[in-house]
């Protein structure tokens, strides 16, 4: 009980003081838009600059890398957050599922496709990222490998991987659980792991510093990480080491998670909070998206950027993505059921 009061106090403070940064800012016609934001606060200011110098807008940005769901919650009514940005599907279904949103309809909006936006309109993706094989140019000669073949024996000591509870990983599984249903799922998860050269560690540019040391031949990655190696100079030869292979090209697709938004429950500025959102969407929003973080664009009118293109061609996999949700909680307690985390061998 004190627990709940005191971390509701601290919540409503939190809100106070957010509130009073505000205010303390100088007073602007055009009004202003306050953001919880998942993403690092250098991946969405270019868009949020564009913004303000078209309309006006003031934006607030409150950045944290968890813990925005619990906060708009205890918040409540209270709660000066007018947008929730975040990577990742699950976290915006989350929000959908705990009262914290509220549906929004506008034909800017429609650009971005069914599968990667909430049906009732929730929540709505901006920008996609493809979970993708790297692999050695000097050892590996095969330019197609589906998600199932990674559990092939021939692989065996040849796959480095993150823990497979980050959420990248827990997508990717909650997907084939949705395609090949959770005992199949159970049994290429015992293959991947026992196809791992080493126990799982590090992020996903970790395991290509291992391809390139020669520790494994094949790795799990999102797609953005070879364009920042590719940008830094210590990263840059662990990225020429290896090229991008999209799984199941061929076949269902590939699998992608979003980074997306929603308008908060109790947005007190929700007209200049959906003219963000359609701001985002449309082609001067996703022109910048694409080519400040190199991910891919939503909206299918937009390219992507040329070292994106440079890879090949994505196709998504087809699935609502809303399925990374709805599997995600038993793809986590599969990881720890086949000791994903304890390395080949164990
Ligand atoms: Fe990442």
């Amino acid at each position: 009980m004190s627990t709940f009061k005191s971390r509701t106090l601290g919540a409503i403070a939190s809100a106070l003081a957010f509130t009073l940064a505000v205010s303390a800012g100088p007073a602007c016609a055009q009004g202003e838009v306050n953001i919880y934001s998942y993403r690092e606060p250098s991946l969405i200011d270019p868009l949020l600059k564009a913004f303000t110098a078209k309309t006006g807008i003031k934006t607030q940005v409150v950045f944290a890398s968890a813990g925005l769901n619990e906060r708009m919650a205890s918040e409540g009514a209270l709660s000066p957050a007018d947008l929730l940005l975040t990577v990742d599907a699950g976290r915006l279904s989350e929000a959908k599922d705990a009262g914290l949103t509220q549906p929004v309809k506008s034909a800017v909006l429609d650009v971005v496709p069914a599968t990667f936006r909430d049906p009732d309109g929730h929540w709505y993706g901006l920008t996609m990222r493809a979970r993708v094989i790297y692999a050695s140019k000097a050892r590996v000669t095969q330019d197609a490998i589906t998600y199932d073949e990674l559990a092939d024996p021939k692989w065996k000591g040849k796959l480095c991987v993150r823990s497979g509870q980050h959420v990248y990983n827990t997508s990717l599984i909650a997907t084939i659980i949705a395609h090949k249903g959770e005992a199949a799922t159970e049994a290429w998860l015992k293959g991947v792991k026992a196809n791992l050269a080493r126990k799982p560690a590090g992020g996903d540019r970790e395991q290509v510093k291992d391809v390139h040391a020669g520790l494994c031949d094949i790795a799990l990655g999102n797609t953005y990480y070879m364009a920042q190696m590719l940008k830094n100079p210590e990263q840059k030869a662990w990225a020429d080491s290896v090229r991008i292979i999209f799984p199941e090209s061929a076949g269902r697709g590939s699998h992608v998670n979003i980074s997306g938004v929603a308008l908060a429950k109790h947005s007190k500025n929700k007209d200049n909070a959906i003219k963000l959102m359609e701001f985002l969407a449309s082609d001067e929003g996703q022109q910048i998206y694409a080519t400040v973080n190199n991910e891919y664009p939503i909206s299918p009118r937009i390219q992507p950027s040329e070292v994106v293109k440079s890879w090949g061609t994505l196709k998504p996999d087809s699935l609502p993505i809303s399925n990374i949700a709805k599997y995600r909680k038993r793809a986590s307690e599969m990881v720890d059921a086949v000791k994903f985390d304890a390395g080949p061998g164990n």
